[in-house]
C-alpha cells in the first residue's frame, strides 16, 4: 500500500519534470500530416527499425527473420520510450549472404543513402536526433557512414550494435563454441519472440570453417570459396542448443539496451558547432532553377587516388551549354554521370569549352581523355582550350602522342568523324579571356608555390557570378577578384591535421595552399554568401572538421564541403 502511494508520487514527480512524456509513443504510418507536423518537433527523437526481410537464416529459420527481430524490439521499445517510430527499412547491405537463394543486398552507397534520405526529409520538419534500431552486422558501416554525413548537418544520429547491446546477458547463457548467424542466439530470441517461425527439427551445428585458412570476407558461403567461411546450411554456430529462456534473457537485455541509448540520445546535444550548417547537404543539393549558371562538381580531388573524389574539375553550366575548368582524372566520365541530372550540355558532344588552371598533373592529366573521348563518342566541334603559358606546348605533346591513334580511326574502319579531334588553344594570363551571348569569363593570377602562372576564373552570367580558386595560397587579391559574387568555389586543407604533417610538407603546403580559417576570413572580407570547399587535403579530418575551421575563423555565408557530382 505504502509503495503504491510511492511510485504513484514518483509518477506524478516524474510526469512534471518530463512534460513530453504525456505524449505517448506513436507509429508514424498511423496519423494524417498534420498531427505529424504537432508531433515532428525538434526534441522528439525518431526511431527507424531496420531488419532484412528477405536474408537467408539457415533452414530452421525463415527469411525475414530479421524483419520478425526488429517488429518484436520496436513494440517492446514503443511501450516505454516517447518516441515516433518511422517505417521499418526491408533492404539493406547485407554482402555476406548472397550466395544463399532469397538473400537480398543494396550496394553500400545505395543503403547509407537510403537512411540518409529518409532522416533528411523527416528532420526538415524539426527533429534533431534519430536511433536507427539495427538488427545486422554488416549494416553498421553504412549506418556509420550515414550518421558521419547527417552530423555535418547538425543531425544526431544513433544506431544499434545488435554484437554488444545485450553482451553480457549472452554470455551468461552461451554455451556454442563460436558463431553469429542464425547459431544458438539467434534462434533462441526467434523462440522467445515468436517460436511459430522457428522448426527446431532442422536446426544443425555448423562452425563454418574458413575455406583456405584465413579470413578476408565475412561472407558465408554454401560452396567453398577461398577466403569465406564453408556452411552447406548457412548457420554460422550451433542452433540446436537454442532454448527459449536464453532467448528471454538476451532479449530482454537487449532491449534495456535500446532504451538506455535511446535515453542518452535524448540527453545529447546537437554540437553547436554543427547546428550552424543545420539543412546544409553536402552531398547531393538540390538544382538551381533550371536556367541559371549551375555549378556542377566533376571531381573534387586531388592528386590522392581517392576512389570516391575524381581529379579536380568543375563545370558551369548554363543554357545548355558547358564551361570546364581544369581536366583532372575521369573529367568525362564525372561529366557523363552529372548529365544525369543536368542534361546534354554536359554529354560527350557537348565537351567543348575547357579553361585550365594551371599545368599541375592532377589538373590535366584528364585533358588527353578530354581532346579524345568526347570526339570518338560524337563530338565534331573542335575542343577550345584556354589556359596559362604552357597550355600550347603541352597540347601539341598530347596531339604528336596521339597521332598513331588518329590514323587508325580516320583511316581505318572506324566511322570516325573528321573534326572532333581538332583543337583551338588559347594562352591567357589575366583579364577578359572569353565572352559569348550568356557569359563573360575573367582571369586573374593567383599564387601557387613554383607555378608561373596559376589562374582563378570569374564566370559572369547576368543572374549569378562564379569564382573557381583553381589552386591557390591566400589571395587578398582573389577576396577582391570575388567582389559580389555569389558562389566561391575554392582549394582548401585543414589547418588541426597540417600540425601532423612532417615540417619539409608543411613548408610546401602553406606556399601552395590555403587552410581552412585562412580561406574562412578570405570569404568572409569577400562578402561571398556560398563557399564550396573543393580539392580538399583532409589527413584524416572529416567535411564537417573543414566546415568547423571555416566557421571558426568568421566566415557567416553558407559553407559546404563539396563531394563529387554535387550540384550548386
Ligand atoms: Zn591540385
Ligand atoms: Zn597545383
Amino acid at each position: 500500500m505504502r509503495t503504491d502511494r510511492f511510485i504513484a508520487a514518483m509518477l506524478l514527480v516524474f510526469a512534471a519534470a518530463s512534460p513530453a512524456l504525456a505524449q505517448p509513443a506513436l507509429t508514424l504510418g498511423s496519423i494524417p500530416w498534420p498531427e505529424a507536423k504537432q508531433r515532428l518537433t525538434p526534441d522528439a527523437i525518431v526511431v527507424i527499425p531496420l531488419g532484412a526481410e528477405s536474408k537467408e537464416h539457415g533452414p530452421h529459420l525463415l527469411l525475414d527473420n530479421d524483419r520478425r527481430l526488429a517488429d518484436w524490439f520496436t513494440a517492446r521499445v514503443r511501450e516505454s520510450a516517447n518516441v515516433i517510430i518511422a517505417p521499418t527499412i526491408p533492404y539493406h547491405f547485407y554482402p555476406a549472404f548472397v550466395d544463399y537463394s532469397g538473400s537480398t543486398t543494396l550496394r553500400f552507397d545505395v543503403a547509407r543513402d537510403v537512411v540518409i534520405d529518409i532522416v533528411r526529409a523527416l528532420a526538415r520538419h524539426g527533429p534533431r536526433r534519430f536511433y536507427v534500431l539495427n538488427t545486422g552486422v554488416s549494416t553498421m558501416r553504412p549506418l556509420a557512414a550515414a550518421a558521419d554525413i547527417l552530423a555535418e548537418e547538425g543531425i544526431l544520429m544513433r544506431f544499434t550494435d545488435i554484437l554488444t547491446v545485450g553482451r553480457e546477458a549472452e554470455a551468461s547463457v552461451r554455451q556454442q563454441k563460436e558463431g553469429t548467424h542464425a547459431d544458438e542466439m539467434e534462434t533462441s530470441m526467434m523462440l522467445y519472440m515468436d517460436s511459430s517461425s522457428v522448426n527446431m527439427s532442422r536446426a544443425v551445428r555448423e562452425y563454418a570453417p574458413i575455406t583456405g585458412g584465413t579470413e578476408t570476407s565475412s561472407r558465408l558461403s554454401p560452396v567453398e570459396v577461398p577466403g569465406t567461411r564453408f556452411s552447406p546450411s548457412g548457420v554460422y554456430g550451433d542452433a540446436t542448443l537454442a532454448t527459449r529462456e536464453k532467448g528471454r534473457v538476451v532479449a530482454e537485455a537487449s532491449v534495456a539496451g535500446m532504451l538506455r541509448e535511446i535515453a542518452a540520445l535524448r540527453a545529447s546535444p546537437v554540437p553547436a558547432a554543427l547546428r550552424a550548417i543545420a539543412n546544409a547537404a553536402t552531398g547531393l543539393t538540390e538544382p538551381p532553377p533550371a536556367d541559371s549558371l549551375k555549378v556542377v562538381m566533376l571531381g573534387t580531388g586531388t592528386p590522392n587516388a581517392d576512389p570516391d573524389r575524381s581529379g579536380p574539375a568543375v563545370a558551369l553550366v548554363r543554357g545548355g551549354r558547358s564551361y570546364l575548368v581544369d581536366a583532372g582524372p575521369g573529367v568525362v566520365r564525372r561529366a557523363a554521370l552529372a548529365a544525369r541530372s543536368v542534361g546534354s550540355a554536359l554529354q560527350p558532344p557537348q565537351l567543348k569549352l575547357v579553361f585550365l588552371t594551371h599545368l599541375h598533373s592532377d589538373h590535366t592529366s584528364g585533358l588527353a581523355d578530354l581532346m579524345l573521348s568526347p570526339w570518338v563518342l560524337e563530338r565534331t566541334a573542335p575542343l577550345t582550350i584556354i589556359g596559362p603559358p604552357g597550355t600550347r606546348r603541352m597540347v601539341k605533346h598530347l596531339m604528336a602522342a596521339y597521332a598513331d591513334d588518329r590514323r587508325v580511326r580516320i583511316d581505318g574502319l572506324e566511322p570516325a568523324n573528321e573534326t572532333g579531334w581538332k583543337v583551338i588553344v588559347k594562352e591567357v594570363r589575366a583579364g577578359v579571356v572569353y565572352r559569348d551571348s550568356q557569359i563573360t569569363v575573367r582571369a586573374m593570377r593567383v599564387p601557387h608555390g613554383g607555378w608561373e602562372t596559376a589562374l582563378a576564373y570569374r564566370f559572369e552570367a547576368n543572374d549569378r557570378s562564379v569564382v573557381v580558386s583553381g589552386d591557390t595560397g591566400p589571395s587578398e587579391a582573389l577576396a577582391n577578384f570575388c567582389g559580389g559574387c555569389k558562389v566561391l568555389v575554392h582549394e582548401v586543407y585543414s589547418a588541426e591535421k597540417f600540425r601532423t604533417r612532417p615540417p619539409e610538407w608543411q613548408r610546401y603546403h602553406s606556399a601552395f595552399h590555403t587552410s581552412a580559417p585562412q580561406l574562412g576570413a578570405l570569404a568572409e572580407r569577400a562578402q561571398v554568401p556560398l563557399l564550396v570547399l573543393y580539392h580538399q587535403l583532409y589527413w584524416g579530418a572529416t567535411d564537417a572538421d573543414l566546415v568547423r575551421e571555416v566557421i571558426g575563423a568568421g566566415y557567416r555565408g553558407r559553407v559546404v564541403s563539396a563531394r563529387d557530382a554535387a550540384i550548386y
